[in-house]
């Protein structure tokens, strides 16, 4: 069943701006999905399609197996869909980080027990327990970006969508975001979808690729079927990481290794590779 589909999608903002076009995305239960493309290509105005912010010009958005996404059910959908935009909402208007990640479960109508619990595993999920009578306005770029999720989690959404979840943050924040998003498909049964410039982070965190430009959908496969065209690749203008660049050149300098994406797979190929050689 797909969690979340379009069709045709399409969406001109004001101004006549085609900012969408025809685009045809699914996204199916604990996958991890990342959206590439230049700046421009429609990766946020995708994602406000996903949970109802706005609404397709043509087109159409449906979640669970086929429901359009309608006002009567846009509450509901956004339960569902729960989106950490690069520049969090609603910036400092909650005295405690505690209270700014309870905002969303109080919105939903949640009793006070529940909500409590909510902001408790949040927290500890991202490790911010100690951050919970922090100001939000005074926390760091890395921890205002976790407060966020924390914030959209304690939602208990079916699919997280990270728009460029690693701006703004340092190696171990970024090392540490990894971790943590890769736990939820298989711990808590999500869908995470989300949005980069780092080709590297498409390796660590995805299963499946789309490559936008222009608006629409010009390439997706696996992590393995999108980087071995280096013609859609180039449309994206990103770099292809270190790893399966080092990879292709021995490739093609007759060595025998299999080709990897990430650094533990790639470990295990120049492993094998040198116990063949021996
Ligand atoms: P990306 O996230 O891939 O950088 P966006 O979805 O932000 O791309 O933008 C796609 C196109 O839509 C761009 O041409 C952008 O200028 C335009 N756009 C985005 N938001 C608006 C808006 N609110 N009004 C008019 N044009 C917009």
């Amino acid at each position: 069943m797909h969690l979340l589909e379009t069709r045709g999608l399409t969406h001109t903002y004001r101004g006549d701006v085609r900012a969408l076009e025809g685009v045809n995305f699914v996204a199916g239960r604990k996958s991890r999905i990342a959206i590439i493309g230049p700046n421009g290509a429609g990766k946020s105005t995708l994602f406000k399609h996903f949970n109802g912010i706005l609404k397709p010009t043509s087109g159409e958005v449906l979640i669970r197996g086929g429901e359009p996404i309608t006002n009567e059910n846009v509450r509901e959908v956004r339960k569902f869909v729960g989106i950490v935009f690069q520049n969090p909402r609603r910036p400092d208007l909650l005295p405690t980080v505690e209270q700014d990640i309870a905002f969303g479960p109080i919105n939903l109508g949640l009793d006070e027990a529940t909500v409590a619990h909510r902001v408790e595993e949040a927290l500890r999920l991202l490790g911010i327990e100690g951050l919970r009578e922090r100001v939000p306005h005074h926390l760091s770029g890395g921890e205002k970006k976790r407060v966020a999720i924390a914030g959209i989690l304690a939602m208990e959404p079916q699919v997280l969508v990270l728009d460029e979840p690693t701006a703004g943050l340092d190696p171990p924040g970024v090392a540490d975001l990894v971790r943590f998003v890769n736990r939820l498909p298989e711990e808590y049964g999500m869908t995470v979808i989300f949005s980069t410039h780092h080709l590297d982070l498409v390796a660590e965190m995805a299963d499946y690729v789309y490559v936008m430009d222009k608006g629409r959908v010009v390439g997706s496969g696996t992590v393995g079927e999108v980087f071995a065209r280096p013609e859609l690749l180039a449309r994206t203008r990103l770099d292809v990481p270190p790893i399966p660049k080092l990879i292709r050149s021995l490739q093609e300098n007759d060595v025998a290794i299999d080709m990897a994406y990430t650094y533990e797979d790639a470990k295990k190929a120049f492993l094998e590779a040198y116990a063949r050689r021996r």
